[in-house]
């Protein structure tokens, strides 16, 4: 099919972001399936497209995007980027391939919920961070040839990191400083230096399934950014580690806030210097008729497991004589009665 061309400036006029992916849109519905966008800086582009025949493949092929390149962006969308992409490539990628041909700017990847992103240079702060895995999908991965930015894969959840730490030269760390904060799920893969990782991982070495992800991996990212030239120098596995969660044994004893605050954050408090901090925490979830939902109970369906009125994060639930009762002025209904009781015996019904 014939591909469609797209100058995102009009008369050396530039077209608005939304203007740009309305005719988009419009194109994909005409049946167009192929795209080459020259852009100047609009954001979103080939994000969450939906095509009428959701097994038609969508090919993007774009220069100079602005941020969130691929943003929520789906399965059987291909996209590919000439050149550099700035912030947030990626963000929440749900099934999509994004190559980047160049670096990309901060939270490449990040919150990306599954299919696959490479980058053939380097990547910014906090890439990687709160990447996910939800096991009715394949588990997303990031790909970087070089090195991240700080606080990259924070938070991470679940899905592959892997950074290859090509040119690094006298980098202290390949992934910057205080990565993998709250870390709790996932992989990551590293070649290189690595310093100031947060305490709630362990570097691991590779086994041998790990060694054949990467070997089989390598190939197609190599490929992808048209780099097949670097799969030897990569395949040296005596240089690699991997980042997992650490075990429960290893992991840190748990503090308070008040003691965080004062022992581990800012030495005086966050403003030590101007207000006293307390360590008191404000408590901000809606409760009793300022809450959106409300849980209701069902004494049929209930077998007395407690999973409900042990998980309440707000110590709502109350058992009488056989009855959960969940306290209106407590209750914020979060829903988490309902998602925990194995019997569905609480449903949480919008009340407004
Ligand atoms: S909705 Fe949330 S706060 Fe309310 S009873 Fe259930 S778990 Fe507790
Ligand atoms: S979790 Fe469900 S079954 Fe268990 S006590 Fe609560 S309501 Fe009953």
């Amino acid at each position: 099919m014939k591909t469609c061309k797209i100058n995102a400036f009009d008369k050396n006029k530039r077209i608005s972001t939304q203007d740009l992916l309305q005719l988009i849109q419009e194109e994909i519905d005409k049946g167009k399936t192929d795209f080459e966008i020259n852009a100047c800086g609009q954001h979103d582009i080939a994000g969450a497209l939906w095509a009428k025949n959701k097994n038609k493949k969508l090919n993007f092929t774009i220069r100079n995007p602005g941020q969130r390149v691929g943003a929520m962006a789906m399965k059987n969308t291909f996209i590919t980027v000439i050149g550099s992409a700035s912030a947030d490539v990626g963000w929440l990628n749900s099934g999509a391939e994004i190559i980047v041909k160049g670096d990309a700017g901060d939270t490449a990847s990040h919150c990306a919920a599954s299919g696959k992103i490479f980058i053939a240079g380097r990547t910014g702060a906090r890439s990687g961070a709160l990447m996910k895995h939800d096991p009715k999908f394949k588990q997303p991965e990031f790909w970087v040839l070089k090195n991240t930015g700080s606080f990259s894969f924070e938070f991470m959840g679940g899905g592959i990191g892997v950074v290859c730490g090509f040119e690094c030269g006298d980098l202290p760390s390949v992934l910057g400083s205080r990565s993998c904060v709250g870390m709790v799920g996932g992989v990551i893969y590293v070649r290189g230096k690595i310093e100031d990782l947060a305490s709630c991982v362990e570097v691991v070495s590779l086994n041998k399934e790990d060694k054949k992800f990467l070997k089989e991996g390598l190939k197609e990212f190599l490929e992808k950014i048209d780099k097949e030239e670097l799969y030897s120098k990569l395949t040296k596995f005596n240089e690699w580690k991997k980042i997992i969660p650490a075990s429960k044994e290893k992991k840190v004893k748990k503090i308070s806030v008040a003691e965080f605050k004062k022992n581990h954050w800012f030495k005086e408090g966050l403003f030590g210097d101007l207000v006293e901090d307390n360590g008191e925490i404000f408590y901000l979830g809606q409760s009793g008729c300022a809450r959106l939902r409300k849980p209701f109970w069902n004494k049929k369906l209930c077998i007395g497991c407690n999973l409900c009125l042990n998980n309440c994060p707000n110590q709502a639930i109350e058992k009488q004589n056989n009855n959960y009762i969940s306290k209106d002025t407590l209750c914020t209904g979060c829903g988490i009665c309902e998602a925990v009781c194995p019997k569905s015996a609480w449903n949480t019904e919008d009340i407004f």
